[in-house]
């Protein structure tokens, strides 16, 4: 059967772990950023989390002439202005570790002594054939709270200390299969998996077809 090859446009490796499992039983090529070391990295200027998702997309497949899945995503925090939000992996600066993130956001919250713990995560997927053609975007959402500490080892960036609606443990502490059914990344996946799965059914099967 013919593959499509679709670029992961990311290096971080746990966002790559968990799409590679998403997209498992789709005829898909899954190729790394670490697989194409000469590519420039795409500067992620766009206000929202859609923008810099089509901006990521379509930066990679240009470079590379292959498709290029993108995901923006971050944290919105309700009592903090919906903050991090876009800059979530950068909150405590460029090049500072998930704990220190964790730690600046706890001690915003507790700063400003806001009962207020309401956040959620959002994740815009953007999809670019090899022109720079965007052919499928959208975006998922998981709602949920700020604990008032960090806990559980599983998962990265804010996991420990997002729980999300309807549970009472943090995704660090969750199961990988648990955050897999109910996170932002899977269910702007399934959009993209049902896209893909649509895309492919039609023309991975026809001659004709150039990728
Ligand atoms: P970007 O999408 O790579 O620009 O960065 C998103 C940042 O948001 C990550 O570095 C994490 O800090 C955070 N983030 C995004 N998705 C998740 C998640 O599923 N769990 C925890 N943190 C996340």
């Amino acid at each position: 059967m013919r593959t499509l090859q679709i670029l992961v446009a990311t290096k971080n490796v746990g966002k790559v772990k968990e799409l590679k499992r998403l997209f498992a039983d789709l005829p898909l090529c899954l190729r790394s950023l670490n697989e194409f070391p000469e590519v420039i990295e795409a500067e992620e200027t766009g206000v929202t989390f859609a923008e810099n998702a089509v901006l990521k997309a379509q930066s990679y497949a240009l470079q590379t002439g292959v498709w290029a899945l993108a995901d923006d995503s971050g944290l919105e925090v309700e009592a903090l202005g919906a903050a991090p939000g876009v800059f979530s992996a950068r909150y405590a600066g460029k090049n500072a570790t998930d704990e220190e993130k964790i730690e600046k956001l706890l001690g915003e919250l507790n700063i400003r002594q806001d009962k207020r713990r309401r956040a959620r995560f959002v994740c815009a997927m953007a999809i670019s054939d090899k022109k720079g053609e965007i052919k499928f975007l959208t975006e998922g959402i998981c709602a949920g709270r700020i604990a008032l500490n960090a806990k559980g080892t599983n998962g990265f960036g804010y996991d420990p200390i997002f729980i999300p609606g309807g549970f009472s443990q943090t995704f660090g502490e969750l199961s990988t299969e648990t955050k897999g059914k109910i996170s932002h990344r899977a269910r702007a996946s399934e959009k993209i998996i049902q896209y893909l799965r649509d895309f492919t059914a039609v023309s991975l099967d026809q001659w004709t077809f150039r990728l």
